[in-house]
């Protein structure tokens, strides 16, 4: 990995982020210095603190950057020899405003200078761009690679069902088009959907992960699909099966219809007599 100017960018996305303060000490940086500060994320969406809070964490880079911020979580790595091969991007300029400033933006390369209203499209479009990539690596062999390493730390989080006894979940899109619908979360044990339990999380872009990419992992992975469960919760009313109370009760409302029906024929016979 080679960056020439790793460090004007570092300059240019803390000038691009505005409330970002970026200290410099012998040319080195030392992290974020305001860990309550606001930035603003796709969709419009406000996030109060920033994570990078601590002086250990470095943001040389804008990828690193972006998964350093708070509620990016669900992001992986994606290589920089993938983002460079242009072939892996094709299609994509006509998705995003903006396009080539956004790539330059994302692989520390933006030499142009921008005015205020334009730095803050193109870092827009850059989060946007980096969906999209993410959405592609994370299906090749590299990609699977790197989720698999946060599926096995539980970065996803766990099935909040009972009986799946926190099986851990992976990031998946129910469409594959952009601005449809929100990132959700797939077991593989239940396999069933859920809605992830953070706000921040829950306004991801689905199509930042794909309709495929759960069903990639296992298909690439089999031996590291959980086994599937019979157990199954059974509903109960002061013990007894709520299917069984069920069925008493309509054994018993046929009793009660059935002896009404006999008093009526036998009281309209006497009244014809
Ligand atoms: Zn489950």
């Amino acid at each position: 990995m080679h960056y020439n100017c790793g460090l004007i960018s570092t300059i240019r996305i803390a000038i691009l982020s505005k409330q970002i303060e970026v200290q410099f000490n012998d040319l080195e940086i030392e992290g974020f210095k305001n860990d309550k500060q606001e930035i603003y994320l796709d969709g419009d969406e406000k996030m109060d603190d920033l994570t990078s809070g601590s002086d250990s964490d470095y943001a040389k880079y804008w990828i690193d950057w972006f998964l350093s911020t708070k509620g990016n979580e669900y992001f992986c790595e994606v290589d920089e020899e993938y983002i460079l091969d242009r072939f892996n991007l094709t299609g994509l300029n006509s998705e995003v405003q903006h396009y080539v400033q956004a790539l330059d933006l994302i692989t520390d390369s933006l030499e142009e200078e921008l005015d205020d209203e334009m730095r803050e499209a193109v870092e827009k479009s850059a989060r946007h761009l980096y969906g999209l990539i993410h959405a592609r690596f994370i299906i090749t062999s590299r990609g699977l690679a790197k989720m698999l390493e946060k599926y096995k730390k539980a970065d996803f989080g766990r099935c909040p069902r009972v009986l799946c006894h926190n099986q851990p979940l992976l990031p998946v899109g129910l469409s594959d088009q952009p601005y449809t619908k929100s990132v959700k979360l797939y077991c593989p044990r239940c396999e069933d959907i859920y809605n992830p339990k953070s706000t921040r999380h829950a306004s991801i872009d689905g199509a930042y992960y794909g309709s495929t990419f759960p069903h990639m992992l296992f298909q690439v992975y089999p031996h590291l699909l959980p086994p599937k469960s019979n157990e199954r919760y059974i509903p109960k009313i002061f013990g007894f099966k709520i299917h069984d109370i069920a069925k008493q009760h309509r054994w018993q409302d046929q009793q009660r219809e059935e002896q009404q029906r006999r008093i009526t024929v036998v009281g309209e016979g006497n009244v014809n007599s």
